[in-house]
């Protein structure tokens, strides 16, 4: 068995670049552990087709892809315009009605019915991820009458933001719901959640999931100022995050996400959550074969602030270059984490972490994992291995981003394609049955001739009659 060149994942999303066996087969080949279905766009029958395809290359090729269904969530967008590109031009009054028309300079349909009612003189709209920027002047009636600040091209059905309204909008809408059911039917592994706002929206697609006896991991997508402040309660009730940075970049001041990007991703971290650098990572690829500098320089930062995976959407969805923009970002991820620093997550940890200080509140599989990767460094050891009753020790092993490799043996395959998510995690299923743990570990890494004679492997483990905790940890030769 032969591990990649790098440990942080990617995540693409499935569009009619990449929606074929061919190219999947090439995206797996290349590097890609999570297959993004975005239900804002495309039809259920195509979604369908893509779930079926990857997971039959998957299996082909023996490796874990995690399937996640993007929930669109209360997106607000514009209807069908008349003709495109639509020009709207600086300064020049345009109409926005919640009337069911054809889009034309001077009017321009919105699907919300209580636009009107969000919005006031001196409101800012933002349309195309801020790229054209309205300030409304007058409301009447179903129509909302705006000055064009920033003008550009517009094409229909392009999204619609209002930074600091409040939208009447619950994150996980009827349809959203809809998907859900049709998404588990069709055997996802994971749901994004759009323009989460509490954790409330979380737990109500758990609780569907669970209504139709089933259970799904379930992300958070911070887009909304909102869901910063309610970080913390997001945190603890999600099984992982994405920065959303595509409508955070307009939903707060685009300036602000950088600084906004690190401090999630160091809390993430901290809490042992997955966390996703979400859009425009390599956006020009879209278009071109190489990358901009300042993309380059994007990816690799997110890896120094201690992102899990990043993650493609036009380059893989609708780009020339699907292919060559997961080989691009496996190369610039395979060199930044030479150069990354361990991160930072250790000097916000509790005092008992940093300190040893004794502490009722230390949690038994926290110390352990800081203890596994200390070990891992002082003896310069290339593998932790977790056994099947620690199922969450792989994820808090991960957040420290060790050099290492953090093996954990395979549950079933929902858990098995969900650990994939974290970074350097790569679960195995060894094909033979013992219930020793330390024998089939030690069995599996010199069956795969990934061991030297008297090399030292960390296990970690625990007592299979008691709980789920992870209470041991053991440093052997092989
Ligand atoms: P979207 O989410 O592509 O579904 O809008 C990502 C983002 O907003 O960055
Ligand atoms: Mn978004």
């Amino acid at each position: 068995m032969r591990l990649p060149a790098y440990k942080t994942k990617i995540v693409c999303t499935i569009g009619p670049a990449s929606g074929s066996e061919a190219v999947l087969e090439r995206l797996i080949l290349q590097g890609m552990n999570v297959a993004r279905l975005n239900f804002a766009h495309g039809t259920l029958r195509g979604h369908s087709e893509n779930i079926r395809c990857i997971r039959a290359v998957a299996a082909k090729l023996q490796r874990h892809c995690l399937i996640m269904a993007d929930l669109p969530g209360p997106k607000i967008r514009i209807g069908k315009l008349l003709d495109e590109p639509l020009m709207l031009e600086k300064k020049n009054a345009v109409i926005l009605t919640t009337k069911d028309i054809a889009g034309t300079p001077d009017k321009i349909p919105v699907d919300y019915k209580r636009l009107p009612e969000s919005v006031a003189p001196g409101s800012m709209i933002f349309l195309n991820d801020g790229f054209i920027q309205l300030r409304v002047e007058k409301v009447s009636g179903e129509e909302v009458f705006c000055r064009t600040v920033i003008g550009g091209p517009l094409l229909s059905y392009k999204g619609l933001n209002f930074p600091g309204v409040k939208i009447f909008a619950d994150a996980v809408s009827e349809t959203d719901l809809e998907f859900v059911a049709f998404a588990l039917r069709e055997g996802v592994d994971a749901f994004s959640v759009s323009f989460v706002e509490t954790a409330d929206d979380i737990l109500k697609v758990k609780a569907f999931a669970h209504e139709k006896k089933q259970s799904a991991y379930v992300l958070a997508k911070i887009e909304r100022a909102e869901a910063i402040d309610n970080f913390d309660a997001i945190l603890s009730a999600a099984d992982a995050i994405m920065i959303a940075r595509g409508d955070l970049g307009v939903q707060i001041p685009i300036e602000n996400v950088p600084a906004v990007q690190k401090k999630l991703i160091n809390k993430a971290n901290l809490w042992g959550r997955p966390v996703i650098t979400a859009t425009q990572m390599l956006l020009s690829m879209t278009e071109n074969i190489r990358p901009t500098r300042a993309e380059v320089s994007d990816v690799a930062n997110a890896i120094f602030d201690g992102t899990d995976a990043v993650m493609l959407s036009e380059e893989t969805a609708i780009g020339k270059y699907p292919v060559e923009t997961v080989e691009m970002i496996t190369k610039i991820a395979a060199s930044a984490e030479r150069e990354r620093k361990a991160v930072s997550a250790l000097a916000d940890l509790p005092a008992y972490f940093r300190t040893g200080a004794a502490s009722e509140n230390a949690r038994v599989e926290d110390i352990i994992s800081l203890n596994a990767v200390e070990s891992a460094n002082a003896l310069n050891v290339r593998y932790i291995m977790t056994g099947r009753q620690s199922r969450n020790a792989a994820g808090l092993i991960s957040r420290f981003k060790p050099d290492c490799w953090i093996l954990p043996f395979s549950g079933d395959e929902k858990t098995n394609n969900f650990m994939t998510l974290s970074y350097g995690v790569y679960p195995v299923c060894p094909d033979y049955k013992t219930n020793i743990f330390t024998d089939m570990a030690m069995r599996f890494l010199s069956g795969a001739g990934m061991v030297e004679k008297n090399e030292k492997v960390i296990l970690l483990d625990n007592e299979p009659t008691r709980d789920m905790h992870t209470d041991s940890l053991k440093i052997i030769s092989a």
